[in-house]
């Protein structure tokens, strides 16, 4: 069965389900895979500009901003008839997959949320809607305003 449930992230979604009282065998034996997907804007073309990374945005990147890259490829839209001031144009999906393996179907199983949602993010280390969106703003697809939004909302709009 497919189904859709707004969450923050893929490796929250079976940790959300037992919280709604799904039993945890059910959620253990039935759930495969969780995808999780978000649709961020992309910068405008006609007035894309470099961006200089605030001190938030440092924040928020933590080690990313340290892991090579330079800071020169972050850009954003300035606002354009264009875009009509928004300094966005088009979209672009980013998503996650959390395949469900031995290790976070016994978590499941044994009701460890905590321990499932560690497992999970490391399962996902590397490959996380947050690191796409990251990627797409380095690569100057998107502003990094835009992929931190993207990677924080809790539904998809
Ligand atoms: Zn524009």
């Amino acid at each position: 069965m497919l189904s859709t449930l707004h969450t923050n992230d893929a490796a929250s979604t079976p940790v959300r389900l037992l919280d709604m009282g799904v039993p945890a065998f059910m959620v253990a034996t039935s759930v495969h895979g969780v995808l999780a997907q978000r649709l961020l804007r992309k910068v405008c073309g006609h007035c894309k500009a470099s961006h200089a990374l605030t001190p938030q945005e440092r924040v928020w990147l933590g080690r990313a901003h340290t892991d090579g890259g330079t800071e020169d490829s972050y850009v954003a839209g300035a606002g354009c008839d264009r875009c009509h001031g928004t300094g966005y144009s088009g979209r672009r999906a980013v998503h996650e997959l959390l395949e469900i393996n031995t290790t976070l179907a016994e978590s499941l199983a044994r009701k460890n949320p905590a321990e499932f949602v560690v497992a999970a993010r490391a399962a996902m280390a590397g490959r996380t809607l947050r690191d796409q969106a990251i990627a797409l703003a380095r690569a100057g697809v998107t502003s990094l305003a835009e992929a931190m939004r993207a990677s924080t909302q809790d539904e998809v709009d």
